[in-house]
């Protein structure tokens, strides 16, 4: 029987090449993001290509925990019996000296990768037990190993991350859940424009003069460790462009 795997902030970026990557492995695919309309979009071309998997989308903001628990806990039955959770919903927002930081970028920061990342794994952490291949696979950032200038509040929050990878897998050993950290180097994605808010100019140049990872980069290394045998567990991965310092 197939697998499925549930993948947040689906929409672009990591997340989306995580659904194109996975499709084409066979996995089912249930997929969220707050930009219902790219998930249309995605679920509409994977299905053509790939018609023998299942697709399910729903609109979400991982910051809001009822309505995490009320959209994920009102899921169709058919999918909640999960095989894997990629926690992948994640920001920067600005990059400012602490003293001049934004309280709501910290906030937006904060809610999303760490609030964000505990609430859907508390919520979905009952699908995922007993299931063969139980695996949550958090996405974290080079930033979740050391702090750049003006990386502050985008660095804590990911170094909660790593935090929580580690927590979750001693928490969730008697539950047979693998837990996996992937800690990237600079992907090319919205990222940076996210981060700079829209600022085209200011994003674009960020990948001047080096080449970065692509998300199927980082899809390709996540199917490779989901797909490992139930003793072996990839604890902890940094994969960097070969340029980045
Ligand atoms: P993108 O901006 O392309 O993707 C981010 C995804 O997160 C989008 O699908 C977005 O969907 C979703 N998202 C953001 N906020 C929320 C929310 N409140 N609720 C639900 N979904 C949300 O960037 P990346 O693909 O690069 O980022 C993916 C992850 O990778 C993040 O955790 C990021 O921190 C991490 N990362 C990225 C690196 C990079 O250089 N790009 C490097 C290291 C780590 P929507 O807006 O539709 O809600």
């Amino acid at each position: 029987m197939s697998k499925t795997v549930f993948i947040t902030g689906a929409s672009s970026g990591i997340g989306k090449a995580c659904a194109e990557v996975l499709a084409q492995e066979g996995y089912n695919l249930l997929l969220c993001a707050r930009r219902f309309q790219n998930l249309e979009e995605i679920k509409g071309r994977l299905t053509t290509l790939y018609p023998q998997i299942a697709i399910h989308i729903f609109e979400l903001d991982v910051r809001n925990y009822d309505e995490v628990k009320s959209k994920i806990e009102g899921l169709p039955a058919e999918w909640k019996n999960l095989n894997v959770l990629i926690n992948n919903a994640g920001l920067s927002q600005g990059l400012d000296p602490i003293q001049d930081g934004d309280i709501g970028d910290w906030d937006r920061m904060i809610d999303t990768n760490v609030k964000g990342l505990l609430y859907v794994t508390k919520t979905v952490i009952p699908f995922l037990e007993n299931q063969e291949g139980a695996h949550i696979v958090n996405i974290g950032s080079i930033a979740a190993k050391e702090v750049y200038p003006n990386g502050n509040v985008y660095c804590a929050s990911k170094h909660a991350v790593d935090a929580l990878n580690q927590a979750m897998r001693i928490d969730l050993l008697s539950k047979g859940i693998k837990v996996t950290g992937i800690n990237p180097g600079m992907v090319e994605t919205e990222f940076s424009e996210v981060r700079f808010k829209g600022d085209i100019e200011r994003a674009k140049n960020v990948y001047t003069g080096i080449e970065a990872l692509t998300g199927k980069d980082i899809a390709e290394t996540i199917a490779f460790v989901i797909s490992r045998p139930k003793h072996v567990n990839i604890n902890d991965l940094i994969i960097m462009p070969t340029a980045q310092a």
